[in-house]
């Protein structure tokens, strides 16, 4: 920003040194640029004015002229009080204040007219104004008297201290009024054209004192187009500056590894959607560019299979990969899964996590550096220092939200020429919040499931109905089928946090399914997170192998567990999942060619989030639907897979709300640095110069994935 925003708040007419740090701790408003940025939240419509008449308790707020009577102080102590009251025409109502009473009888002027506003309130079938706004008309008629009134978001400390949101408002009319001529434009002209011509100081004065709606609404538009520009400005440059300097190896050839998997290992076709995702894929790894690419593709959509495609490429070309996954189960299974697909080939896999035992691991990590490890899958002891490659080729990184930005920069170093990224996710990000978030990444969707799936049938039922439920678990277990039992545990993988009572839900419904479905006739297996890792595997192993019936588990097995035969997923109380866990869950079943279902218990009571997002269950399967509902309810920041990806800060824009307005402004980033690489061009000064500003002292490197 530039400098004149820069000025620390504290000199700003009005505010002075302590109410400069109050602001700071409380709002985070340390300079002119911040408190600008602290847009209204709403507006309170201004101009109707009530009659004492027509009032009732009922209406939020209302507003009246009229003669402010004598000022009484009544009551004693804590029942302390000022009273008066306001005339109009039509009768008159009683003001209460019980706090600030010293300073209203010195600033209030009896027998004045006063403009009132505020939320009538019934008492003894009187209607009164407790703490009312009150301006004198004659001064309210000079100012900047809006009719829309801006609401702001405070504290209550800031409030008592003074600082509520009127009086927010009125350092914004003072900021806005000294600001005059001093504001820089950040666009180009042919933009503001474009923007109903608002300014970039029009815009901010319309938005902190509007002057009529149509006025308001433009000056919002400029405003969020203005901040999702250059956000996608600067992830769009991101990626341009590390095509320009980031070298990649060329995997110039698709040879023998890949083609006789392809001809002869390879169990079925592969959809259409994953060919062409492993061809966007060769391209990027043929390009002599690093590949940074995400794919996303909804659970079951067949993403380890792409991955193990693309590490064949790879070897091809004589590289090593490696698949890191987040859970030690899920590395397990990967490894499970690889080294099944690629059975009969003389391709090296091997696994590495934490629980691998040291003389192992000793041996894994000789043959890696020799090269002679092609493969190798793992969880987070991937990255450790002590892991060297001879030739790292390619990293592809399951569910990727739960790693880190720092963690993914460790695997970075581990080869000369920057390995090449795969990012494969199975929680979709809503088309606009993936802009955001991964604007600098090349994207790839698995929209398509391989044939033959049949969509998983989807039930809300509540505890009452568990014996009808336990009913249908026994008819499907009669047919051969599996069943998964999942209970809520918070704070997974850190036994310390997990809540005892928690476990005890676990266990005791452990124990109600094993006096259910007891032995000799059925055999149930148990994984939760405070086991250990040897146990976990043992019974996890069981249920794989079809040797029990019922896996009961916390959220363990949440992510990319597979075992075809399982096709139904119990969810006990369902209501205390999120959506995109609720989602990932089901997931893991329907993998088969059977019918599957998904059945969510709750309690009786449902608050309105939770029986949406039931419901969202109940009516679809289609993972990029439910992630757009969860991005509703929960907003960006809340989302899984948002949290540490680094979402730009927004004031005014909202990912739901503008999301046509946010692709409106990734096509004008496009063209604009398509037509004029440099923003070179006179034209674009501004927007270069703006740009030029927000990036200043950040590092290209800063977002690597
Ligand atoms: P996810 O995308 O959730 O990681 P997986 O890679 O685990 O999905 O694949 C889900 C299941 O679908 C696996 O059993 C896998 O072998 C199978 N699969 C993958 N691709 C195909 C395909 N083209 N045709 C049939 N089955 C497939
Ligand atoms: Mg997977």
């Amino acid at each position: 920003m530039q400098e004149v925003l820069d000025t620390p708040i504290e000199f700003l007419k009005g505010v002075g040194p302590q109410r400069a740090e109050l602001l700071r701790s409380e709002l985070n408003i340390a300079t002119f640029g911040d408190l600008l940025q602290h847009f209204p939240f709403r507006y309170v419509d201004r101009s109707r004015f009530h009659s004492v008449k027509e009032l009732n308790e009922e209406m939020p707020q209302a507003q009246l002229r009229g003669t402010l009577g004598a000022l009484r102080t009544v009551g004693e102590k804590q029942g302390r009080r000022l009273v008066a009251t306001l005339t109009d025409a039509t009768g008159s109502v009683e003001l209460v204040w019980f706090k600030g009473v010293r300073w209203l009888q010195a600033s209030l002027k009896p027998g004045q007219e006063y403009i009132l506003f505020g939320k009538p309130n019934a008492f003894n079938g009187r209607i009164n104004f407790p703490h009312p706004e009150l301006e004198l008309a004659a001064s309210w008629e000079q100012g900047l008297n809006a009719t829309l009134q801006p609401v702001y978001n405070t504290t209550q400390k800031l409030t008592a201290k003074g600082l509520g949101s009127p009086a927010i408002w009125k350092l914004q009319k003072t900021l806005v009024a000294q600001l005059t001529g001093q504001l820089s434009e950040t666009l180009s002209p042919d933009l503001v054209d474009w923007l109903a011509g608002v300014s970039r100081e029009e815009a901010y004065r319309q938005v902190h004192a509007p002057q009529d709606q149509a006025r308001l609404d433009s000056a919002v538009r400029r405003l969020k187009f203005e901040e999702l520009f250059f956000i996608q400005l600067q992830l769009l440059e991101q990626k341009r500056l590390l095509q320009e300097q980031v070298r990649g190896n060329v995997f110039a050839q698709v040879g023998q590894y890949f083609n006789s998997f392809y001809k002869d290992h390879l169990p079925f076709e592969l959809t259409g959607a994953q060919k062409r995702v492993v061809k966007e894929i060769r391209k990027d790894m043929g390009s002599g560019r690093q590949m940074n690419r995400l794919v996303q593709g909804d659970v079951g959509s067949g993403k380890t299979l792409v991955g193990l495609l693309s590490m064949l490429i790879a070897l091809d070309n004589g590289f090593q990969s490696a698949l890191m996954a987040p859970t030690e189960i899920l590395a397990q299974q990967h490894f499970a899964t690889l080294s099944r697909f690629l059975e009969g080939m003389p391709i090296v896999v091997r696994s590495l996590t934490g629980s691998t035992k040291a003389a192992e691991r000793k041996s894994i990590l000789t043959a890696l550096r020799l090269g002679e490890v092609h493969l190798v899958v793992g969880t987070h002891a991937l990255l450790e220092d002590r892991v060297v490659f001879q030739r790292l080729g390619l990293v592809v990184i399951d569910e990727q939200h739960r790693f880190g930005v720092a963690q993914r920069a460790r695997l970075w170093k581990k080869s000369e020429v920057a390995p090449h990224v795969l990012v494969m996710t199975a929680t979709p990000i809503p088309r606009t919040l993936a802009m955001t978030l991964y604007g600098d990444l090349d994207t790839s969707v698995i929209d398509e499931l391989p044939p033959g799936r049949r969509p998983i049938r989807t039930v809300h039922r509540s505890d009452h109905a568990r014996n009808a439920v336990f009913g249908f678990l026994e008819e499907e277990i009669a047919k051969g089928r599996q069943v998964y039992v999942v209970y809520p545990l918070i704070e997974e993988g850190d036994p310390a946090k997990m809540q005892g009572l928690e476990l005890k839900d676990l266990t005791d419904g452990f124990e109600s399914l094993s006096r259910r479905f007891p032995l000799p006739k059925y055999a149930l297996s148990m994984v939760h997170g405070r086991m250990d890792q040897a146990t976990k595997d043992y019974e996890m192993a069981r249920f794989k192998k079809g040797e029990t019936n019922i896996l009961v588990a916390t959220t363990v097995i949440e992510v990319g567990v597979d075992v075809p035969n399982a096709s139904v997923m119990v969810i006990e109380n369902s209501e205390r999942f999120g959506l995109s866990q609720l989602h990932q869950l089901r997931g893991r079943v329907g993998r088969g060619a059977e019918q599957s279902f998904c059945i969510l218990m709750t309690g009786d009571k449902l608050g309105n989030d939770a029986r949406a997002r039931i419901e969202t269950m109940v009516r679809t399967n289609d993972g990029f639907e439910i992630a757009e509902v969860d991005l509703r309810l929960r907003g960006p920041g809340d989302l899984m897979g948002t949290q540490q990806s680094g979402l730009p800060e927004l004031h005014i824009a909202d990912l739901v709300a503008d999301a046509a307005l946010l692709q409106q402004a990734r096509q004008v980033a496009i063209r604009s640095l398509d037509q004029d690489p440099g923003l070179r061009d006179p034209r674009h000064a501004p927007i270069a110069r703006a740009l030029a500003e927000r990036t200043r002292g950040k590092p290209v490197w800063g977002r690597i994935s």
